[in-house]
């Protein structure tokens, strides 16, 4: 059967690089599917789930927001930060969101672009961790 090969990276290194049967992304226009021998393309992408199956299997894998570059054979996703369901923090995503609905009460000089941010990666996160993957 024909493989897709998925790589995700971040300024922070490679996330991952695996052979799998289908992704399914967060795109800024809404969410969308790629099989091998999809037609190229080139999107933006948003916070959200990216999925992907393997050996049957879907895994799951948080985005904050990039680029995705897609071929007949690649998926090369180019993000700000992301992780593996398995690695994230979940009482780091907890403190994140936290601090942000913080700053967003306080009627102080804030960025409040910033500070929804990222309560957006933290709420993703947490929603991640705690397998709750939203629809
Ligand atoms: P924080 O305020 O906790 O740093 P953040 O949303 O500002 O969260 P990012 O800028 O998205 O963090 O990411 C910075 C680095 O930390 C990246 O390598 C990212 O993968 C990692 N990271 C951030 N939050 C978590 C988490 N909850 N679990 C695991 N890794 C995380």
């Amino acid at each position: 059967m024909e493989k897709l090969r998925l790589v995700i990276v971040t300024p922070y290194g490679q996330v991952l690089s695996e052979e799998v049967d289908e992704v399914t992304a967060p795109g800024s226009e809404g969410e969308f599917g790629v099989l091998p021998g999809h037609m190229p393309f080139f999107t933006t992408l948003k916070i959200g789930i990216l999925t992907y199956k393997k050996e049957g299997q879907i895994n799951y894998v948080f985005i904050n927001s990039g680029y995705a570059e897609v071929t007949h054979d690649k998926v090369i996703i180019t993000a700000d930060s992301a992780e593996r369901a398995e690695d994230i923090d979940l009482e780091r995503a907890i403190k994140a969101k936290e601090r942000a609905e913080e700053r967003l009460k306080k009627m102080e000089e804030i960025d409040v672009a910033r500070a929804t941010a990222a309560l957006e990666r933290a709420t993703m996160r947490i929603q991640l961790a705690q397998k709750r993957i939203p629809r």
